[in-house]
């Protein structure tokens, strides 16, 4: 087992990771920029090292430094989080040519997955189901206009290299899809360095529902159960459940052993998330997410088994430390991110001092985060305050200990969108279960 890892993030993740380090005996190493120098995770880190100026793209996004704070302090790997250089192939690569061992996949593995062309190229060989669409990025017009025509409207034209929702562009009509693809170009050209986009059918009603994978280093490969994010804003996910409202044990067998499937075509090792959509009975792959993701915890709820602790020790050349047949789901777990943001004023970032700042707690609750009172949050970031987890023995009893739990969160100092929380959990499509990824807009929650 390592002795020592640098973890190359900040906020809750950062502190999640340590959490892990610190249970299995392991010495964290923080890294932090100027906007960090009071943030809980570098004080939470056994050692902290400072690695630059606020803006990420000086800090947490310059691989060097942090491959070399990793090499001053002797930690023997890098736990890259989530965002920043956690599907960065090159990162992953820089870290094996230094002998750091990168928590996560091999460079290949995360290359396979980084473009989403690639991807749909190399799951449709596999086997795996792929949203009908192109499975090559399309720039000539006429035959984008003969594609979408066969495929059928409403299309969705995505950025290849893409993330976050960003450059994805609905069409529902002909006439519409010259001037989407070139914004998304544009869009994908400016987000990513990377104009290349692809067509897939836009899906009617569907529900985002994704397995969590758990691969070692001797090819083993299980499916630790799957996770329902219906519930997004703009195509971000901002509640999370496990287990998924529509699954049967049937469904599951037959998702999960697709999902390791898709999994084992690139060899996968770590923890890893295969995403599918769900529409009126079918599904097929949408991604793989090559990392801990952000909603990890709702699946440890439910499965108890500790993902990052198992993510670190099969980096360490350990065996998974369960089998498929070992894993039971225990009751149901919802997450709310909760960001500093106003939903009174279009989900703004609203960064700012905590004035005051207490977390709910009591039967069932998890709070990860890595703020505390007197804290400023920085502009630089993402928003997340932290992951609200509500865990309960049915879904009816951890909606209930949600909204208890939300009542109970105290943050004064700057917006959230608690009161979003709280308007969805009351929703009787929610209670009901019967959720899509248009749910907020068809119920204007707040407005949207
Ligand atoms: P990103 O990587 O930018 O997050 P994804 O491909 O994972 O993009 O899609 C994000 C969300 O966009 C999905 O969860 C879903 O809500 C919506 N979406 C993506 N593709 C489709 C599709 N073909 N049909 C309907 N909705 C889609």
């Amino acid at each position: 087992m390592f002795k020592k890892i640098l973890v190359a993030n900040r906020g809750e993740i950062a502190i999640r990771i340590m959490r892990a380090c610190r249970e299995l005996g392991i010495l964290s190493v923080a890294v932090y920029s100027d906007a960090d120098r009071h943030a809980l995770f570098a004080k939470y880190a056994d050692e902290a090292v400072y690695i630059g100026p606020s803006p990420s793209s000086e800090s947490y996004l310059n691989m060097e430094k942090i491959v070399k704070a990793a090499l001053q302090t002797g930690a023997e790997a890098i736990h890259p989080g989530y965002g920043f250089l956690a599907e960065n192939p090159a990162f992953a690569k820089l870290c094996e040519e230094n002998g750091v061992v990168f928590i996560g996949p091999s460079s290949s593995s995360i290359d396979a997955m980084g473009s989403k062309i690639t991807a749909r190229q190399m799951m449709k060989d596999a086997g795996v189901p792929i949203v009908p669409g192109t499975e090559r990025g399309i720039s000539d017009p006429e035959e984008i206009a003969d594609v979408a025509e066969r495929i059928g409207y409403p299309i969705i034209i995505k950025p290849a290299a893409g993330g976050g929702g960003i450059g994805m562009k609905i069409v529902d009509r002909p006439e519409d899809l010259a001037p989407a693809v070139v914004s998304a170009q544009s869009i994908a050209t400016s987000a990513f360095g990377d104009g290349t986009v692809y067509l897939e059918k836009y899906l009617s009603e569907p529900r985002h529902i994704e397995f969590q994978i758990m691969a070692d280093n001797r090819g083993r490969t299980v499916y630790v159960s799957e996770r329902e994010c219906s519930i997004q804003r703009r195509h971000q996910k901002l509640i999370e459940e496990a287990p998924s409202p529509v699954m049967t044990p049937e469904l599951r067998k037959r998702m999960g052993e697709i999902a390791v499937k898709a999994a084992k075509a690139i060899r996968y090792r770590s923890a890893g998330t295969v995403e599918f959509m769900y529409s009126h009975g079918d599904f097929y792959f949408l991604e793989m997410n090559t990392r801990l993701q952000v909603e990890h915890p709702i699946t440890e709820m439910v499965t108890g088994i500790d993902l990052a602790k198992e993510q670190i020790s099969v980096a360490a050349g350990e065996d998974l430390s369960f089998s498929q047949n070992e894993i039971e789901i225990r009751g149901w777990a919802i997450e709310c991110r909760i960001n500093a943001e106003d939903p009174m004023n279009d989900f703004a970032p609203s960064p700012g001092r905590l004035r005051r700042y207490r977390s709910p707690g009591g039967p069932g609750i998890r709070v990860d985060s890595g703020v505390y009172t007197g804290y400023v949050i920085p502009p630089y970031y993402d928003s997340l305050i932290s992951k609200l987890v509500a865990h309960g023995r049915d879904r009816s009893e951890a909606i209930a200990r949600m909204e208890r739990a939300l009542y109970e969160y105290i943050i004064v100092g700057v917006a959230t969108n608690i009161p979003f929380h709280k308007a969805v959990l009351r929703n009787e499509r929610f209670r009901r279960g019967d959720i899509n990824t248009h749910f907020i807009k068809e119920e204007n929650i707040l407005d949207d």
